[in-house]
């Protein structure tokens, strides 16, 4: 079993991967994450099209946080964006023992040791990005309908809608938070590439409906995956 000193040190590889789930280290070796102030946050949040996907912040003075895991320290949420595809199986970055899903959430994070997340792409340390993998399934999951509703207000390039943090509360669900997950060292997976991501993908999908989805799909015109 490796810590997460030792997971700390593993050489970093070019991300995204097909993940072979029995060789990385996984939830039974690891602490679960621990995600602070999210769904559960004051601020609102903007979700806005910028053309190539759907990109949420949250307004700053009390950003979330994650901590635990293979993660040493804090890591400070900057921004959510999703990848998506034409299909049900392709639009995920990541695939788990060869099954592809629907679409990909990422939740970008920077070292709380770093100014920004600017200066903190220097270090192999420097971020760490938690994945969901959505899964399209025929009944619509109600803990989506708020972001949903968001995403089809901002249905042109440079739209944007104020959502409360509580439109996260997709994520707040016992059997994804405290589910397994794999972790590695990995990249950006836009250019310029920098090796300084720590990936953590959750196993288990969170499942979206079909007509939920639909509604994400009117980008796939103008989405480019990043
Ligand atoms: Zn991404």
């Amino acid at each position: 079993m490796l810590t997460a000193e030792q997971i700390s040190k593993l050489r970093a590889s070019q991300s995204p991967i097909a993940i072979a789930v029995q060789r990385c280290p996984t939830w039974s070796s690891l602490e679960p994450l621990v995600f602070k102030r999210y769904w559960d946050n004051e601020s609102n949040g903007v979700l806005l099209n910028t053309g190539q996907t759907a990109y949420f912040t949250l307004d700053s003075p009390s950003r979330p946080r994650i901590s635990g895991g293979p993660l040493i320290g804090e890591y400070i949420f900057e921004q959510m964006h999703f990848h998506w595809s034409v299909d049900d199986f392709t639009g995920c970055e990541h695939v788990l023992d060869g099954h592809g899903y629907a679409a990909e959430c990422h939740l970008v994070h920077y070292n709380s040791k770093y100014e920004s997340l600017e200066a903190a792409v220097a270090h192999a340390d420097g971020l760490a990005v938690v994945g969901y993998l959505l899964e399209a399934v025929d009944a619509p999951n109600p803990s989506f309908d708020m972001f949903v509703e968001g995403l089809e207000q901002i249905k042109k390039p440079e739209h944007s809608v104020v959502l409360s943090a509580e439109s996260l509360a997709w994520m707040n669900r016992e059997d994804v938070t405290s589910g397994s997950y794999v972790t590695y060292k990995g990249s950006l997976t836009t250019p310029p590439y920098t090796e300084c991501v720590t990936w953590i993908i959750y196993e288990k999908p969170v499942q979206i409906g079909t007509e939920q989805e639909d509604a994400q799909i009117i980008y796939q015109n103008v989405l480019n995956y990043i």
